[in-house]
């Protein structure tokens, strides 16, 4: 196991004068360290991604599609060693790390598929005008720590293809799995292309202010993504701000309750319920509420949570100390203001950071578990029994990222589905993510969007060219 892993800066090893500790969300025990880098370190990242800019743009766009399956490739090959650093720095069970391993390497040869579109909006005897995509050149990008390798990629294979180079920050609570990756695809990726940088909370604000960048490629919280807009704006960087989301599901009475009950409670808690587009707030329709709230009580009785590490568990750890301290803060805000808190799990004693999985039964709707983003494996169930309530309460709210609809009757879901503010809605299914379906929030869950080719077009600029043909004299 590595306990130490540099940066990669051109395609070369780069170490700071400072380290960050990593911890075992699992135990609360420190293992590793990597750089802690500082403004000099984040230069020397920016320079050697913009002296690989013109050979890499000057890349015919074949070969950088290639490029960019072969990163798919040497994800999918080192999978054994990156989902085991994962599982030891964010917490998730071994078989959802090698999910998230998985998908990151179906996400870069899914992208490295698409065709960068040439619009031709004229082509008559006076003139052709067609509009081509360019890349923007050195992109910055950031990442969260509840799927840190996968939202990476998320940004890594879009922003490549299209010919930008990059500076890469995972978060400061689980860059090594990242960082790992930067080493390996050192053999696919040519120098300066794609820089991979570490440090704490000092460094993001200075890649956001960076004049360097062209663009920032953003996923976290929606408070730290007004600050990234915030520092931005004096240099006009483009963005894409992937931020939080407060979904939620409606249940109809015409589901089957058992099985409804286990698709949503792993929409809900699954990687503990730090998942953006995790269900956070559940409508279930009056008629059936008391034996869905039991169907969730006797599942999350059974579901083992534990040390990812370990064979059989299937919830983890939160992932820090923070949003420990924030998920029990809410928890207890119900307790204090009368709810009934139902812990329907059991978390493992000991120094690591768990959270029993948690019912909270019928809140007020202006309580914070029902407005506030949990992040954690914990979730309101609100009872409702006029579809028109259900749609009204689901979208007051200021976020916008997903929701989802569980009925039998299509036409209900559709005609819902068009109602509610949110960037994807699923019916009858949670989490149901596709690399060639756009991905973005309404509202305050984000501004741009990733995946499929409208993602891939925000790593671009537009370039209009127009001919004036010869025209014959009249
Ligand atoms: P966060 O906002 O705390 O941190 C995200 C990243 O931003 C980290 O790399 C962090 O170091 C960096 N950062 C922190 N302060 C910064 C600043 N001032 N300027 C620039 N960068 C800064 O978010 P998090 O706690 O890591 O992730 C959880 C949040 O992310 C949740 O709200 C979740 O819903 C959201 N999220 C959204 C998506 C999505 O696609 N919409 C996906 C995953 C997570």
């Amino acid at each position: 196991m590595n306990d130490y892993l540099p940066m990669t800066i051109n395609g070369e090893d780069a170490h700071a004068l400072h380290r960050l500790e990593i911890l075992n969300p699992a135990s609360g025990e420190t293992f590793a360290t990597v750089p802690d880098a500082a403004a000099e370190d984040l230069d020397m990242a920016v320079a050697a991604a913009r002296a690989a800019f013109p050979a890499w743009s000057a890349r015919p766009y074949a070969g950088r599609q290639a490029i960019v399956a072969r990163i798919g490739d040497t994800i999918m090959a080192g999978i054994e060693e990156l989902s085991h650093l994962l599982t030891r720095e964010q917490g998730k069970p071994i078989g959802q790390a090698q999910f998230e391993i998985a998908a990151a390497a179906q996400w870069a040869q899914a992208t490295a598929g698409f065709a960068l579109p040439v619009t031709v909006v004229e082509d008559s005897p006076e003139h052709r005008v067609e509009t081509r995509h360019v890349p923007l050149g050195v992109v910055g990008a950031i990442s969260p720590w509840n799927f840190p390798v996968l939202l990476s990629i998320w940004k890594i294979a879009p922003a490549l293809l299209a010919g930008n180079t990059l500076v890469l920050k995972p978060s400061p609570f689980t860059p090594l799995a990242v960082l790992r990756l930067g080493q390996l695809l050192r053999e696919v990726v040519p120098a300066g292309v794609l820089n991979i940088v570490t440090g704490g909370d000092h460094l993001g604000p200075l890649m956001t202010r960076h004049a360097g960048f062209a663009k920032i490629s953003f996923t976290g919280s929606t408070a730290t993504g007004r600050q990234v807009m915030g520092s931005a704006a004096p240099t006009l960087k483009r963005l894409t701000l992937e931020l939080g989301g407060n979904d939620p599901a409606i249940v109809f009475p015409d589901v089957d309750i058992e099985k409804t009950a286990e698709k949503l409670f792993w929409s809900a808690f699954t990687n503990s319920g730090q998942v953006c587009v995790a269900t956070k707030r559940a409508y279930v329709h009056d008629a059936i509420y008391d034996r869905f709230l039991g169907a969730l009580t006797k599942l999350a009785g059974q579901v083992p949570m534990g040390d990812g590490a370990e064979q059989g568990t299937a919830l983890g750890p939160i992932q820090n100390r923070l949003q420990y301290d924030r998920v029990r803060a809410l928890i207890d805000d119900s307790r204090e203001n009368g709810h009934r808190v139902i812990a329907a799990g059991t978390a493992p004693a000991g120094t690591g950071y768990f959270v029993p999985v948690t019912l909270i039964d019928n809140p007020p709707e202006d309580s914070r578990i029902v407005r506030e983003e949990q992040f954690g494996p914990v979730l309101p169930l609100l009872r409702f029994s006029d579809e028109e309530d259900a749609v009204a309460r689901a979208n007051a709210s200021e976020y916008g990222l997903a929701a989802t609809i569980w009925t039998s009757d299509e036409d209900r879901a559709l005609r819902i589905a068009d109602r509610l503010d949110a960037g994807s809605v699923w019916i009858n299914e949670g989490l149901a993510l596709s690399p060639l379906a756009v991905f973005g929030g309404h509202k305050q869950s984000g501004v741009g969007k990733e995946n499929g080719v409208p993602g891939l077009l925000e790593f671009t600029n537009s370039r209009t060219v127009t001919i004036r043909r010869q025209v014959a004299a009249v």
